[in-house]
């Protein structure tokens, strides 16, 4: 108890100090307490350095000039297929998109990403008349273990924590936000890695944003860790991974245009 008066005492006298000293720089044995000046001008406050670098949107396609473009619909060179690393089978379709070839298997980048910005389209297919999870199920996987999921919800329902834009089994989306069956959806993510130690325990968790048709749908979410489809977030250590786009299995004729990213 008297080790806690003392604190407590100790604490009354620097408060004090604080109001009568406001201007000064206070010493209360070696800790040095900066307190500073108010401000009597505007520019006491302005920063001029360093200058962020300039980024230019390319007026036609709506690209950074600072983006990695992953898929413009000329190929799917910056892509292989998971299981085998082979050349992509999925089918480019002349306007610039492409569709999930049925059982051909999932996709990914060639090259590794950490924390990015994601800038994709997608589109479920009218001809998909199935229910539940089987009607235009696809996903976005960063880092090929955290899903936002793609569906087609459209008077179609699921469970909410795997319905279209829900981060699967770990988050449900703000808002529902889709396109009609048939038109593009836009997903814009943004994606932070999670942090492992030496010893590869988890020291900070990965976070997730999506803006869903511009509307936002995942608010900076914390990552429990893996989107498992049976069983718990994982959390076993790792480094920068692909990005990951999926075939369900089920004829799901999901199609996929204009694909971006950006590190962070
Ligand atoms: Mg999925």
């Amino acid at each position: 108890m008297k080790k806690y008066l003392i604190v407590f005492g100790l604490s009354i006298t620097l408060m004090a100090c604080y109001q009568t000293v406001k201007e000064a720089t206070v010493v209360e044995g070696t800790e040095v307490i900066e307190v500073k000046k108010e401000p009597s001008k505007p520019e006491e406050t302005e920063i001029w350095e360093p200058k962020p670098k300039t980024v230019t949107i390319a007026t036609k396609t709506g690209i950074p000039s600072d983006a990695i473009v992953l898929f413009d619909g000329s190929n799917t060179d910056h892509w292989v297929h998971v299981k085998d690393s082979s050349a992509v089978q999925w089918i480019v379709n002349k306007d610039t998109s492409m569709t999930v070839k049925d059982k051909s298997g999932d996709i990914q980048t060639k090259q590794n990403f950490g924390s990015v910005q994601l800038h994709l389209e997608w589109r479920s297919s009218p001809e998909n008349k199935a229910t539940n999870q089987n009607r235009g199920n696809s996903g976005v996987f960063l880092q090929k273990r955290y899903e936002v999921q793609v569906l087609d919800n459209n008077d179609n329902a699921t469970y909410a924590n795997g319905q279209v834009g829900s981060i699967y089994k770990q988050s449900i989306p703000l808002v529902k936000a889709s396109a009609p069956t048939g038109d593009w959806n836009t997903y814009d993510i943004v994606f932070h890695q999670p942090e492992f130690s030496n010893a590869g325990l988890k020291t900070k968790s990965g976070t997730l944003t999506v803006l869903h048709n511009g509307v936002l749908i995942q608010d900076h979410f914390v990552l429990e860790g893996t989107t498992e489809y049976i069983g718990w977030p994982k959390n076993v250590a790792h480094g920068k991974a692909p990005i990951q786009l999926q075939d369900h299995y089920d004829n799901s004729r999901v199609s996929y245009r204009n694909i971006w990213v950006r590190e962070l």
